[in-house]
């Protein structure tokens, strides 16, 4: 073999074992050779390539780099890295960077040009990855800052400039220690302690200084930088002011530091006021049961009636704004008798029959004596209690029943009426002091204590009291005593 035959050989190896597609072309675009790479990288075969125009492999919208590029070669000059986009066989587009020579006869006229393409489309993604990282860290309201291990500053984006006011010049290559307050440097210890040893430290609360001095509570999240061989190699840290959070906080804890000033001075003023009421009213009842005596007038004796009833719902709802305060203060008191729960029920029923003549009220119960210790008084109240709701909240029916059962160990009484009901959520607001169903707010009126009471006098005896209820249908409310 001659040498140039050798060399020929040599070349001819070479482009038919290199990853870059290589490809010739005569000066109107019609291609002459194409190698394994090209095969590879377009999908046409030597057979479907050779003889065709090299548009075949260029996309519409590129038609015209065609043209630049022959005129380029036209005039003798080499075009380099040419990046661009080309098509595949199968649709596909593909980034390449394009170096184009041309190709000379022996009398040094250009006949045609060598096209070497190189695949760029990892380096391409990568480096879109690498832009659109990039532009988030530049975008972020959250200070972004790498360092070295060594607490070198090696990244500060504009947030961290914006929040630290140090510039991007003046931050990088310093020591981190430049944003730490001084009472605060064993930190940067404690934190490079951790990446260095592959922990992230996650939302660590703490302060940095700005370059104006001021002090900022900030929320750090320090994870380890990983080079390719799996290396920690530094830190990234991203900083968010907590300045705004941390007063809304304080801010909360302040109203609510004030609401509960606001509401002891209101529990303080409706404890007075009751009591200050109960004294006239009192007073005020002896006299009309004096006046109820010598009235003889049957005219007046009506008007003395009315006077009385009004009264005594006046002093119930005194008393009740009493008994709410006690609870506030702590200072319900219970006494603790054995009593029959059975007789107290029945006494309750009368009372009430006795009150509201028109009504039915049937007692369903198995048990003909239950005798339970606590406060009878007090479990009189809720029974009363129970009762007049259940009246009140019925306009439209007459008739209501009380159940005393015995189950599970323990004595469950149960009031049952066919009134306005109590829509689902609102159920287990009813024990709440102070609140009414707005449905029932218009037509009946009351402060919303009642159930509020029962309640505290039902858990005090370590029962539970609830409400079973549909809307316009009726409500039983039940509680229970333990045995
Ligand atoms: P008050 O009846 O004075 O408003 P309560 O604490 O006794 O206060 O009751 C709280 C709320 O529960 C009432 O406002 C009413 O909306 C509702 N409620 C209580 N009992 C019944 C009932 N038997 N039927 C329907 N709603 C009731």
């Amino acid at each position: 073999m001659s040498p140039a035959e050798e060399k020929q050989a040599m070349l001819a190896a070479i482009i038919a074992s290199t990853d870059d597609a290589i490809i010739s072309k005569t000066l109107d675009g019609i291609i002459t050779s194409w190698n394994p790479a090209a095969i590879k990288m377009f999908g046409y075969t030597e057979v479907e390539a050779i003889g065709k125009h090299i548009s075949l492999v260029i996309p519409d919208d590129r038609l015209d780099e065609e043209n630049f590029i022959i005129s380029q070669i036209k005039a003798g000059v080499k075009v380099e890295h040419f990046e661009t986009v080309r098509k595949a066989k199968n649709g596909k587009f593909i980034s390449l960077s394009l170096t184009i020579s041309p190709i000379l006869d022996g009398d040094g006229k250009v006949i045609g040009a060598s096209k070497i393409a190189r695949d760029i489309s990892e380096r391409k993604k990568a480096q879109e990855k690498q832009a659109m990282l990039a532009s988030i860290v530049a975008a972020s309201d959250d200070a972004i800052i790498s360092k070295t291990l060594q607490g070198i500053i090696t990244s500060w984006n504009p947030a961290a400039e914006r929040l630290f006011g140090f510039t991007e010049e003046e931050a990088i290559a310093k020591h981190i220690s430049l944003i730490i307050p001084d009472d605060r440097l064993d930190e940067e210890t404690y934190i490079i302690g951790e990446v260095s040893r592959g922990v992230k430290v996650d939302h660590f609360q703490t302060i940095r200084k700005t370059k104006d001095g001021k002090l900022v509570p900030l929320s750090l999240t320090v994870s380890p930088v990983i080079d390719e061989s799996g290396k920690i190699i530094g830190a990234s840290k991203i900083a968010r002011d907590i300045s705004a959070e941390q007063a809304a906080q304080q801010e909360t804890a302040r109203l609510y530091e004030h609401l509960k000033v606001l509401n002891a001075k209101k529990d303080d003023f409706i404890a007075l006021a009751s009591h200050e009421l109960k004294t006239p009213l009192t007073s005020m009842s002896a006299y009309l049961q004096i006046l109820a005596r010598l009235e003889t007038d049957s005219k007046n004796k009506t008007f003395v009636d009315k006077l009385q009833h009004q009264l005594k719902k006046l002093c119930a709802l005194v008393d009740d704004l009493l008994d709410v305060s006690k609870i506030e203060a702590g200072k319900l008191h219970f006494s603790k008798d054995d009593f029959d729960l059975r007789e107290v029920i029945e006494e309750a029923i009368d009372m009430i029959i006795h009150a509201n003549p028109g009504y039915s009220i049937t007692f369903e119960n198995i048990i003909s004596k239950y005798i339970i210790t606590g406060d009878s008084h007090r479990i009189e109240q809720v029974i009363i209690n129970l009762l007049t709701n259940a009246i009140r909240y019925s306009p439209d029916s007459n008739r209501l029943k009380v159940y005393l059962i015995e189950e599970d160990n323990q004595i469950k009484v149960g009031v049952e009426d066919y009134g306005i009901g109590i829509a689902q959520e609102k159920l287990q607001n009813i024990f709440s002091r102070y609140y009414r169903v707005d449905a029932s707010n218009g037509k009946v009126s009351g402060l919303g204590i009642g159930l509020y009471i029962c309640q505290e006098i039902v858990s005090r005896h370590n029962g539970k009291i609830w409400a079973e209820s549909t809307l316009d249908e009726g409500s039983t409310f039940w509680f229970t005593l333990p045995r």
